[in-house]
């Protein structure tokens, strides 16, 4: 029996185990899942959470159901090394050998001691941090703005402000309040066209976001509570939310398989290793490489291409699992919701200098979509 091992039981590997599982035959495969972690977390609702609209085990689901579902043995273990000449995973809890390998390993958050204290809710625990402080928030001058780009979900944070502006208003204080997103971007979501930026540049208006463009932030200073941009431009704030810088993962970044900015490099569409056969990478370890902003909804798609190819090759069938480069990202508006739909496919293959996108909404119908989405997300993996 062949061995299909998955390095992370994010987005991208737990879809991928539970597609082995759906799709596969009995005893074709045995699959082995690796993470560090005992839990999927569902991302998108870190914001849920630190707003209190959710609890933690309401957002996330142990990877042991995925044994329990499909058979896949899930082995709790940090990866330290992939040696693809040998087919070889290193841990820390020993080697694991595969035929196939998928890297799903996700990029991960650069501790960054400058901004302790104002990290924003881009894992679980300062999800939590932020749903305290915001227990006492009363208004003032808000900031919410990355370190850097890339980071996980482009749009998330202009729906940090989003959320926050409602949250102002709810609680009375929208009077005293003023948001301001900051980002190295020169225009709001520049990097996904003219289109994004025009309706993102009224969704401001709409709200009363300040942007702060070209913001890159070289320094924050938590006794005169300022952040500080490298051409010498300051924000003076009262409540700062700061997405921290991301990386890939070490194991990766010091592998055969990492380009040189350390991200994993693939061919498009088969999201293969260009060198090595029986390697795929999908997901946000990949998406600085092809192009693609990070975001779930690629992790999916990519996984169910990348399984459908595994199963073709062992059995010479197409599964019709063609890689979709759609993809959507649904915002909490507070009021409403909101949706970012990009076409990536001619941006991807050269055809086009930014992606086909299109910011849909508000209604409040989008919220309700997000609602469905992450109840869905729940119950096709882990069935619950
Ligand atoms: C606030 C927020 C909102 C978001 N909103 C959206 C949205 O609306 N739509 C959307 O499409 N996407 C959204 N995203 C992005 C989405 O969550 C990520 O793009 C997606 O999770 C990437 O999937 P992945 O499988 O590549 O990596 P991940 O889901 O990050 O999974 C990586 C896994 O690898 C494990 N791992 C990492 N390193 C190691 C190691 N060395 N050893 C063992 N295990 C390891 C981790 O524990 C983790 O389980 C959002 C993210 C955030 C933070």
């Amino acid at each position: 029996m062949k061995r299909v091992v998955i390095l992370g039981g994010g987005s991208g590997g737990a879809v991928a185990a539970s597609r082995l599982g759906k799709w596969a035959r009995p005893g074709e495969f045995e699959v082995v899942l690796i993470d560090r972690s005992e839990w999927h977390d569902f991302r998108p609702s870190y914001l849920w959470v630190a707003v209190g609209k959710r609890e933690p085990e309401e957002i996330r689901r142990p990877l042991a159901l995925l044994e329990q579902r499909y058979g896949t043995r899930v082995f709790r273990a940090t990866v330290t090394g992939i040696r693809p000449e040998a087919q070889t995973v290193e841990t820390d809890q020993g080697n694991v050998e595969y035929d196939y390998l998928i890297v799903a390993l996700g990029a991960e958050l650069v501790d960054t001691p400058d901004v302790a204290g104002c990290e924003a809710p881009w894992e679980l625990a300062p999800a939590l941090e932020l749903r305290e402080r915001l227990r006492t928030f009363a208004g003032g001058r808000v900031v919410v703005g990355p370190l850097s780009w890339p980071y996980r979900c482009p749009p998330a944070p202009f729906e940090v402000a989003f959320m926050l502006k409602y949250l102002a208003e709810q609680r009375g204080v929208a009077e005293r309040t003023q948001i301001t997103v900051f980002h190295p971007w020169k225009e709001p979501m520049e990097t996904f066209g003219p289109q994004m930026v025009e309706g993102f540049r009224r969704f401001l208006d709409d709200f009363g976001v300040h942007f702060e463009g070209g913001f890159v932030c070289v320094r924050h200073d938590p006794d005169r509570k300022v952040i500080v941009a490298a051409d010498g431009r300051e924000l003076e704030y009262d409540f700062a939310i700061i997405v921290p810088h991301h990386r890939v993962p070490e194991a990766v970044r010091n592998s055969p398989l990492a380009t040189a900015d350390g991200y994993m490099d693939v061919v498009l569409p088969s999201m293969r290793s260009p060198r090595y056969e029986t390697v795929w990478g999908i997901g946000d370890v990949v998406a600085p490489t092809i192009g693609l902003g990070m975001a779930g909804v690629f992790a999916h798609f990519q996984a169910e291409h990348v399984v459908s190819q595994i199963i073709d090759r062992e059995r010479g069938a197409y599964l019709g699992e063609l890689y979709n480069m759609v993809g959507i990202c649904v915002m909490d508006t507070g009021y409403m919701g909101a949706a970012v739909w990009c076409n990536f496919t001619d941006k991807l293959f050269g055809r086009a200098a930014v992606p086909d996108c299109r910011l849909l909404g508000g209604m409040r119908a989008f919220r309700a979509v997000k609602v469905g989405f992450e109840r869905y997300w729940f119950a096709n993996l882990f069935g619950r």
